[in-house]
Protein backbone atom coordinates (compact mmCIF):
# COMPACT_ATOMS: atom_id res chain seq x y z
CA UNK A 1 0.00 0.00 0.00
CA UNK A 2 1.02 3.35 -0.56
CA UNK A 3 -1.09 6.72 0.91
CA UNK A 4 -1.88 9.24 -0.75
CA UNK A 5 -2.71 12.72 0.97
CA UNK A 6 -6.22 13.97 -0.69
CA UNK A 7 -6.99 16.48 1.86
CA UNK A 8 -5.00 19.86 2.52
CA UNK A 9 -6.28 20.91 6.42
CA UNK A 10 -6.02 24.66 7.39
CA UNK A 11 -3.25 24.77 9.76
CA UNK A 12 -4.07 23.97 13.35
CA UNK A 13 -2.44 24.31 17.03
CA UNK A 14 -2.01 21.47 17.53
CA UNK A 15 -1.49 17.73 16.16
CA UNK A 16 -3.97 16.19 17.44
CA UNK A 17 -6.35 18.46 15.22
CA UNK A 18 -5.23 16.50 11.98
CA UNK A 19 -6.65 13.30 13.36
CA UNK A 20 -9.74 12.88 11.47
CA UNK A 21 -8.27 13.95 8.54
CA UNK A 22 -5.50 11.68 8.97
CA UNK A 23 -7.85 8.93 9.65
CA UNK A 24 -9.25 9.57 5.80
CA UNK A 25 -5.93 9.74 4.01
CA UNK A 26 -4.52 6.78 5.31
CA UNK A 27 -7.70 4.72 4.78
CA UNK A 28 -8.35 4.31 8.76
CA UNK A 29 -5.28 2.14 8.53
CA UNK A 30 -1.92 2.34 10.39
CA UNK A 31 0.84 3.50 7.96
CA UNK A 32 3.24 1.21 9.30
CA UNK A 33 0.77 -2.16 10.46
CA UNK A 34 -1.58 -1.51 8.15
CA UNK A 35 -4.00 -3.02 10.32
CA UNK A 36 -7.59 -1.68 10.42
CA UNK A 37 -8.92 0.32 12.92
CA UNK A 38 -12.13 -1.94 13.16
CA UNK A 39 -9.85 -4.51 13.76
CA UNK A 40 -7.84 -2.95 16.60
CA UNK A 41 -9.56 -0.76 19.25
CA UNK A 42 -11.07 1.93 16.52
CA UNK A 43 -10.30 5.70 16.25
CA UNK A 44 -9.62 5.91 19.93
CA UNK A 45 -6.58 3.74 20.19
CA UNK A 46 -5.02 5.28 16.78
CA UNK A 47 -2.54 8.33 17.12
CA UNK A 48 -1.23 11.32 15.32
CA UNK A 49 2.67 10.26 14.42
CA UNK A 50 5.39 12.39 13.48
CA UNK A 51 7.54 10.81 10.49
CA UNK A 52 10.30 12.98 11.54
CA UNK A 53 10.14 12.78 14.83
CA UNK A 54 8.97 16.26 16.87
CA UNK A 55 11.27 14.85 19.72
CA UNK A 56 14.16 15.83 17.84
CA UNK A 57 15.06 19.53 17.66
CA UNK A 58 16.22 18.61 13.70
CA UNK A 59 12.56 17.98 13.03
CA UNK A 60 10.68 20.22 15.64
CA UNK A 61 9.63 22.74 12.55
CA UNK A 62 7.64 19.92 11.35
CA UNK A 63 5.13 19.23 14.07
CA UNK A 64 2.43 20.77 12.50
CA UNK A 65 3.14 20.36 9.26
CA UNK A 66 0.55 17.93 7.51
CA UNK A 67 2.59 16.32 5.48
CA UNK A 68 5.18 14.89 8.22
CA UNK A 69 1.93 13.08 10.35
CA UNK A 70 0.80 9.92 10.02
CA UNK A 71 -1.99 8.13 11.19
CA UNK A 72 -0.76 5.24 13.26
CA UNK A 73 -1.34 3.05 15.93
CA UNK A 74 -0.80 3.04 19.65
CA UNK A 75 1.87 -0.07 19.32
CA UNK A 76 3.62 1.29 16.14
CA UNK A 77 3.38 5.20 17.16
CA UNK A 78 5.01 4.32 20.84
CA UNK A 79 7.50 1.72 19.30
CA UNK A 80 9.17 4.62 16.93
CA UNK A 81 9.19 7.06 19.09
CA UNK A 82 12.36 9.33 18.38
CA UNK A 83 13.70 6.93 16.57
CA UNK A 84 15.75 8.09 13.67
CA UNK A 85 18.57 6.69 11.55
CA UNK A 86 22.25 8.05 12.26
CA UNK A 87 23.72 9.68 9.16
CA UNK A 88 25.59 6.91 9.39
CA UNK A 89 23.07 4.43 8.87
CA UNK A 90 21.44 6.13 6.59
CA UNK A 91 24.39 6.04 4.16
CA UNK A 92 24.06 2.65 4.70
CA UNK A 93 20.51 2.46 3.66
CA UNK A 94 19.04 1.83 7.07
CA UNK A 95 15.96 4.04 7.18
CA UNK A 96 12.07 3.95 8.07
CA UNK A 97 9.68 2.93 5.01
CA UNK A 98 8.03 5.85 4.06
CA UNK A 99 4.37 4.71 3.18
CA UNK A 100 3.41 7.83 1.81
CA UNK A 101 6.55 7.55 -0.73
CA UNK A 102 7.00 4.32 -1.66
CA UNK A 103 5.10 0.67 -0.92
CA UNK A 104 6.93 -1.18 1.28
CA UNK A 105 5.28 -4.39 -0.19
CA UNK A 106 7.50 -4.05 -3.70
CA UNK A 107 11.10 -4.71 -2.95
CA UNK A 108 11.48 -4.02 0.30
CA UNK A 109 9.15 -6.30 2.59
CA UNK A 110 7.07 -9.58 1.94
CA UNK A 111 4.47 -11.54 3.99
CA UNK A 112 5.28 -15.24 4.75
CA UNK A 113 1.33 -16.26 4.49
CA UNK A 114 2.65 -19.65 6.91
CA UNK A 115 3.25 -18.10 10.11
CA UNK A 116 1.85 -14.13 8.97
CA UNK A 117 5.87 -12.84 9.38
CA UNK A 118 6.97 -10.44 7.48
CA UNK A 119 10.39 -11.09 5.51
CA UNK A 120 12.82 -8.07 4.78
CA UNK A 121 14.59 -7.99 1.86
CA UNK A 122 16.44 -4.27 2.06
CA UNK A 123 18.22 -2.15 4.84
CA UNK A 124 15.08 -0.35 5.22
CA UNK A 125 12.97 -2.75 5.31
CA UNK A 126 15.39 -4.57 8.31
CA UNK A 127 15.03 -1.23 10.55
CA UNK A 128 11.25 -1.28 10.01
CA UNK A 129 10.48 -4.09 11.06
CA UNK A 130 12.41 -3.93 13.71
CA UNK A 131 12.15 -0.52 15.47
CA UNK A 132 8.01 -0.74 14.93
CA UNK A 133 8.08 -4.38 15.94
CA UNK A 134 6.32 -5.89 12.88
CA UNK A 135 6.57 -8.88 13.61
CA UNK A 136 5.43 -9.25 17.28
CA UNK A 137 2.67 -11.74 18.02
CA UNK A 138 -0.34 -9.80 17.68
CA UNK A 139 0.45 -8.91 14.20
CA UNK A 140 1.64 -12.35 12.57
CA UNK A 141 -1.87 -13.44 14.40
CA UNK A 142 -3.53 -10.93 12.92
CA UNK A 143 -2.37 -11.59 9.38
CA UNK A 144 -2.89 -15.32 9.50
CA UNK A 145 -6.18 -14.74 10.94
CA UNK A 146 -6.77 -12.49 7.21
CA UNK A 147 -5.23 -15.22 4.82
CA UNK A 148 -7.70 -17.31 6.68
CA UNK A 149 -10.96 -15.48 5.49
CA UNK A 150 -8.94 -14.94 2.23
CA UNK A 151 -8.67 -18.78 1.75
CA UNK A 152 -12.36 -19.53 3.21
CA UNK A 153 -13.44 -16.67 0.68
CA UNK A 154 -11.64 -18.57 -2.33
CA UNK A 155 -13.03 -21.80 -0.97
CA UNK A 156 -16.41 -20.90 -0.84
CA UNK A 157 -16.49 -19.14 -4.45
CA UNK A 158 -15.26 -22.62 -5.92
CA UNK A 159 -18.53 -24.02 -4.18
CA UNK A 160 -20.18 -21.70 -6.10
CA UNK A 161 -18.90 -22.59 -9.45
CA UNK A 162 -18.52 -26.19 -9.60
CA UNK A 163 -21.75 -27.19 -7.35
CA UNK A 164 -24.95 -27.28 -8.74
CA UNK A 165 -27.15 -25.34 -5.88
CA UNK A 166 -30.31 -24.49 -5.20
CA UNK A 167 -30.53 -20.56 -5.58
CA UNK A 168 -31.44 -19.96 -1.67
CA UNK A 169 -28.19 -22.10 -0.92
CA UNK A 170 -26.65 -20.25 -3.39
CA UNK A 171 -27.37 -16.41 -1.97
CA UNK A 172 -26.61 -17.95 1.66
CA UNK A 173 -22.97 -18.94 0.03
CA UNK A 174 -22.90 -15.49 -1.47
CA UNK A 175 -23.66 -13.93 2.08
CA UNK A 176 -20.98 -15.61 3.96
CA UNK A 177 -18.57 -14.88 1.04
CA UNK A 178 -19.24 -10.65 1.26
CA UNK A 179 -19.29 -10.87 5.38
CA UNK A 180 -15.71 -12.14 5.42
CA UNK A 181 -14.64 -9.60 2.15
CA UNK A 182 -16.17 -7.08 4.30
CA UNK A 183 -13.61 -8.26 7.12
CA UNK A 184 -10.10 -9.02 5.54
CA UNK A 185 -11.13 -6.51 3.02
CA UNK A 186 -12.22 -3.19 3.92
CA UNK A 187 -14.15 -3.34 6.86
CA UNK A 188 -16.24 -0.87 8.71
CA UNK A 189 -14.80 1.08 11.81
CA UNK A 190 -17.04 0.45 14.93
CA UNK A 191 -16.04 3.59 16.24
CA UNK A 192 -16.69 7.12 14.78
CA UNK A 193 -15.66 10.66 15.18
CA UNK A 194 -17.65 11.25 17.97
CA UNK A 195 -14.96 8.96 20.45
CA UNK A 196 -12.39 11.63 19.71
CA UNK A 197 -14.43 14.02 22.42
CA UNK A 198 -13.88 11.41 24.71
ZN1 LIG B 1 0.47 -0.11 13.57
Amino acid sequence: VQFQRRQTPPTKKHHRAYKLYLRQDFLHRCAYCLIHEAHYGGLRNFHVDHFRPKGLPKFRHLALVYTNLYYACALCNTNKGNTWPTDELLNLGFRFLDPCEEDPFEGHLEINKQDGSLLVQTPAGEYTVYHLRLNRNQLKKHRCRLFEAQRMCEAARGLLASADLPAAQRRQIETVIEELEKDYRNPLPPYESGDLRR
